[in-house]
């Protein structure tokens, strides 16, 4: 049986997109810099008392600001992988400005980790159909995987169609191994069931639920996501529509007693380690063209909305 992935996307608070377009003080920013850091040392805590590794998705700046943290990370056998340089989604970049974006985040938490980076999880799992080029740019800029394509319907991002494990994506020229966040199959619809409001606010049976029906198939590998000011009950609030509000703070209180739960009960390796175990080769698994033209319609899409 495959492992189960814990990944956290490391960010501070105010980063996260629902917070795009408002401003943020200097000292704001500086304090929630001091919690992101915070909770990332009891994440890693949290790790060390279930006897766990897990990947973490870092935002290239913090190896800059954060030296110290990425190298104990690093040092305590977790991967460091790459969360772009300052948290843009990929709609906002061309090829040519997404190459540098991860160049500089490559570099940075190389330089801090002193390990190789290989992995790439794209702000708001922002690869999507119509940024399908991103694909080739991070298999030429030496990425070894990609854990950014959600296949599930949602009004942020998402390609429904995408296969639910492993598998090797094509962009327009170049293919690059894909490593999907878990999804529970129920009803006809692939339920995001690996973070968000599905960690948060739902009964847990939800996600424990989306763990089995994974480990089920051979090449299922549950991939669960989660991020800092997740477990941070007392965070000055970012100040957010209410829809926003609620998907971003529902369910924080209790969040902390969650993790350490799911962790005693799964344990977690690294992403990086969890592929070397798959039990098939890269060639056996399913090729999935994301540069076709999209298959929903965009109206499709926004139809419904999720938790982020
Ligand atoms: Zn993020």
């Amino acid at each position: 049986m495959n492992p189960v992935v814990f990944s956290f996307d490391v960010e501070e608070h105010y980063r996260i997109e629902a917070a795009v377009g408002h401003d943020c003080p200097a000292e704001r920013q500086r304090e929630y810099a001091d919690r992101m850091e915070a909770c990332t040392r009891w994440i890693a805590g949290a790790l060390a008392g279930a006897k766990a590794r897990a990947t973490f998705f870092i935002v290239g700046q913090i190896a800059g600001t954060h030296p110290k943290l990425v190298r104990e990370l690093a040092e305590a056998g977790h991967e460091i992988a790459s969360h772009g340089w300052d948290h843009r989604r990929v709609h906002r970049f061309t090829p040519e400005t997404f190459r540098e974006d991860l160049r500089l985040s490559k570099d940075a938490l190389e330089q801090a980790s002193g390990r190789e980076v290989i992995g790439y999880r794209a702000p708001t799992f922002s690869v999507m159909r119509e940024t399908a080029w991103a694909i080739d740019v991070l298999a030429e800029s030496g990425f070894q995987y990609d854990s950014s394509i959600f296949p599930v319907k949602h009004d942020r991002y998402g390609v429904p169609d995408a296969p639910r494990f492993p598998f090797m994506v094509r962009g327009q020229e170049c293919s690059l191994l894909e490593l999907p966040p878990v999804t529970w199959r129920k009803f006809g619809h692939n339920i995001p069931a690996a973070g968000g409001g599905y960690f948060r606010l739902f009964p847990p049976a939800i996600m424990r639920a989306a763990i089995r029906q994974t480990l089920r198939s051979p090449t299922g590998l549950p991939i669960l996501y989660f991020h800092p000011w997740e477990f941070d009950p007392d965070q000055p609030k970012l100040p957010l529509g209410r829809l926003s509000r609620f998907r971003t703070y529902v369910g924080i209180g209790k969040s902390r007693k969650r993790l350490q739960k799911l962790l005693a009960r799964y344990g977690s390796v690294p992403l990086a380690e969890a592929i070397k175990a798959l039990p098939v080769d890269r060639g056996s698994l399913p090729v999935f063209e994301l540069g076709e033209e999209e298959k929903t319609s965009r109206k499709d899409r926004q139809g419904d909305a999720k938790f982020a």
